[in-house]
This record gives C-alpha cells, structure tokens and sequence, in this order.
C-alpha cells in the first residue's frame, strides 16, 4: 500500500482547466442574475478546476487506500464478508430491473413482483418458515420488524403483561437495542462454561412477563446451541415467542433450518449470507419470517399471488404496517435471488460446509497461540482471545492494527462481550486455502511479535495511509469539512 499523502482536488485547481466539454446552448440564454431573487447566488462557491484524467486518478488513488473485500482477506467475524459475485451485480444492473418506477400500476410490474415472491419462497424455504416479508432494509430493521411482530402478537391475545425480553448475554448488540426500541424490558441471560445458553438460569427467568426470547444459532461465538428445541419448549411453554438472530445463517444453509428447530420468527441478512455488498457497498436488505399465526402481523404491503397474476395487498387489518418506503431495496434482492438460483440447493448446502471448513481450519492451526475460551468444534467463526497477548503488552486491538500492515483486514474485536480481549475470526467459504495459510502465517508471526518486541506491535499499523489513529477523538470530535476549522 502506497504511503503518499493524498492532496485535496482543490490543490489540483487550475483557473481554467475543465473536466467536460459542453455542446452548444440551443435554447435562449438568459442570465442567472435575471432568473433569481437578489441574494439567492452564491459568489463564493469554491469548485475545483480540473481536468477529467485528474479527477479519475485522484478518486481512484483514494479508493486504494482502504482494505476491502475486493483487495483482501476481510475475517470480520458476525459480518459475513464473502466475495460479491459480479454476476449478480451485472443482473442487478439490467434496465428491467433499473428502470421499473415504484409507483408503476402493478400489471407492468409483474416480472419484478414474481421476482419478489419467488424469493420469498426460496428465504421460507431455507428457513423452514411459511411467509416472509422482504421489506426490511438492515437486519436491525428485520430485527426491529420481528419485535414488533412479537408485540402485536401479544397485543392481539389482549396479554399485556409481557413486557420484558430475554437475550443472552453473547448477543449482538443490536438484539438489545431493538426489543427496547419496541418498548420491551431487557434481560440478560448468562452463558454456561460451553458458551451456549444456560438453561437453570433460563428456567428461572421465564414466566408471564417474558414476551420473547432473542436467540442467535450459531451463536455469536460461532457455536451452535445444541439445546435449541429444548430452549423453545421452555419458552412456548411460558407463552413466549422465540426469535432467531439470523445473520449466521452462513454456518447452517441447506443443513440446519431455524423453523425446525422451532423459533417463530427470525431476519435475514441479505448483505451477509446471500453475497450482496455491505454497507457502503450498498444498501442491505433484512427480510423477516414467520411461523403462519404470525403471519397477519407482517408489514404491508404483502405480495399475493392469484393465479398468474401477482398483486400488493395492503388489506390486512393487523399488519404492524410500512416500515420503509415502497417495498424494501429492490435491487438488493435481485442480487440475492441471482445468488440463490446460481448455487441452487446442493451449492447453498456446500456454503455452509466449506465456511464451516475454514473456520475450524484456522482455528485448529491458531489456537495453541490464541486461546479459545470454548473450545469445541465451532461453526462458521470462532473467537480466540489475546489475553496472554495483553499482559506481554499487545492488546487484540494491536493486533488487528499489525494485521493491516500485512495486508489483511482485521478481525472484529471486543465482541462478544463475554471474552476478553476477544478475536473473532469468519473466514468465509470464499477463501482459498492459500489465503487462509496466508492469514494463520501473519497471525503465527504478530504472535512471534509480540514476544520480541510488543512496543513495535503495540504501535502499528505502519504501512498504511493513515497510521494510529485517535478513535475515540474521531468519534467525539469528528471534522466533518476540508475547508478550515
Ligand atoms: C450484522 C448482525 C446484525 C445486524 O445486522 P445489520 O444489517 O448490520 O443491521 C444482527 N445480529 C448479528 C448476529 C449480526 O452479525
């Protein structure tokens, strides 16, 4: 990676110099002076003057100094950062799927509506669930959808009284953050010495006021919960409702099914497990699920199907109503239903195994170095902890910042909360096994590191454009503005 300090286009400006030429005016001119209210024209707009080549280089030199899921290992365990096959961006692209308008009657829509309802045929399927709604457009927004759904379910039976919801103390943060976004009561259930939920204490926290149970299987130390249909008697016996997490469904596609294992309903993320870019790569899609009596609840509009005709019904007396405009992101989808289609069943199931593969791959390779606090088969990720590392000196966020100099994105550190100095590791299927040697050989040697000269580690990163930086002031002072103070 390069280490040049990269100008602002403004210090590219030269008077005169133009990024486009423009055709001849056709039309009378008239001047802007004329056309708007006094004090309605900025004098003092500063623009750059540059030409188009300058332009190109300047943001393509910028989009180099960042490490991606395009230019590198990204292990970012929870996110599932898998490659983004290009295919399903070129699909995604084609103008029937660009081009179609929201507001479109629904009879020149119907290939997009079929495409909609197909796919949420294939997320019923693979969750073992019976409808899905594809509205979504984060998975703390599905998770949000799935609370409310919890609510107006316990609404509707007139049973007031549940107003509180359980998470395990492994869980992400969002699962909190969203059942008290409902209006819920939070609990925290304690994990037991597998990493897994423990069930006396479940036992003794269930009763009339529980609304639900927010669980996520593989859980978020990447370990399966093996007592999941006991957990949801337990919890139906209470007359809870039990939620699946489902951001790891990469560990269990076309093996293990959530609707089986009995939870009532769950989200999806579209932008993790079924290959469409994350975040700033694009926005997210976190469909729901749910079991058929929850099924009055979903948001409106849902997606009918009379014979061929696909139609929007927005009748539905009970729905928890819109949660975003129109139907969700759209091209999102279509992404994930090119995935879909191109692995097919037999593809989805060798997903889960391959990623599954990999993780306990590293894991079995790094592990004499970097402790696993559970150490059992893991799932689709695993988390080690550096605090052998921390008392030479090296704390895991020292070491994700090393990782960088040696060009691998970091992991995801410091969750879940329950290990110390936590390293959560998602190597993905995507990953060849010469990438995965690549990734053990770098930690093998920060390890080494850290032994000769923690001081070295404990300041990286070194070859990157921006070397240590002040997170916290970053945070709480941000500059949001080139221009002065
Ligand atoms: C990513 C993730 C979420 C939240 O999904 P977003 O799309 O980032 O809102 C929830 N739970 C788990 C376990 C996750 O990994």
């Amino acid at each position: 990676m390069k280490q040049r300090q990269e100008p602002l286009i403004f210090d590219l400006s030269r008077e005169g110099r133009m990024g486009t030429t423009l055709p001849e005016v056709d039309v009378p001119e008239i001047s802007i002076e004329n056309a708007l209210p006094e004090g309605g024209i900025r004098k003092d707009l500063p623009l750059p003057s540059v030409s188009e080549l300058d332009v190109i280089r300047h943001f393509t030199h910028l989009s180099e100094r960042q490490i991606s899921v395009d230019s590198s290992f990204y292990p970012l365990g929870s996110c599932t950062m898998k490659y983004n096959p290009r295919v399903n961006e070129r699909i995604s692209r084609l103008p029937g799927f660009t081009s179609v308008h929201p507001l479109q009657p629904e009879e020149t829509v119907q290939g997009a509506l079929t495409l909609m309802y197909e796919l949420e045929r294939y997320l019923a399927e693979i969750a073992g669930m019976d409808a899905v709604s594809l509205q979504p457009v984060a998975g703390a927004q599905g998770e949000l959808a799935g609370m409310m759904v919890v609510r107006a379910y316990h609404q509707s039976r007139e049973d007031d009284a549940r107003t509180t919801v359980l998470v395990p103390d492994s869980s992400h943060g969002t699962n909190p953050a969203t059942a008290a976004r409902v209006g819920f009561q939070i609990a925290k259930i304690p994990s037991n010495e597998r990493g897994t939920v423990d069930i006396d204490a479940l036992k003794g926290m269930l009763g009339p006021n529980i609304a639900g149970l927010m669980l996520t299987n593989p859980n978020t130390l990447g370990l399966f919960e093996t007592d999941v249909v006991k957990i949801c008697e337990m919890v139906h016996d209470a007359g809870a409702l039990l939620y699946c997490d489902g951001a790891n469904m990469n560990a269990i596609l076309g093996k293990a099914r959530p609707g089986d294992m009995c939870f009532d309903v769950m989200h999806f993320n579209l932008h993790k497990t079924f290959s469409t870019p994350h975040g700033g790569g694009g926005p997210g899609a976190g469909p729901i699920a749910v079991k058929d009596f929850l099924k009055p609840f979903l948001p409106v509009p849902v997606i009918e199907k009379d014979g061929n005709r696909y139609w929007l019904n927005y009748d539905k007396p009970q729905s928890i109503g819109r949660l975003h405009s129109f139907y969700g992101n759209f091209l999102v989808m279509v992404k994930a239903f090119a995935y879909i289609r191109m692995l097919g069943a037999e593809g989805m199931r060798e997903v889960s195994e391959n990623a599954v593969l990999n993780a306990n791959y590293i894991m079995s390779k790094l592990k004499d170095i970097y402790p696993v606090p559970y150490d059992r088969y893991c799932m689709h990720e695993f988390v080690a902890t550096a605090k052998e590392h921390k008392k030479r000196g090296v704390k895991a966020l020292d070491i994700a910042k090393r990782l960088l100099d040696m060009g691998f994105h970091a992991p995801t550190v410091y969750f879940p909360l329950i290990v110390e100095e936590a390293l959560m590791i998602e190597p993905t299927e995507t990953e060849s096994k010469e990438t995965l040697d690549a990734f053990i050989q770098a930690m093998i040697e920060i390890d080494r590191e850290s032994r000769e000269d923690p001081d070295m580690v404990a300041h990286a990163p070194y070859n990157t454009p921006i070397t240590r930086v002040d997170e916290v002031g970053a945070a709480r002072k941000p500059k949001l503005t080139c221009f002065g103070e």
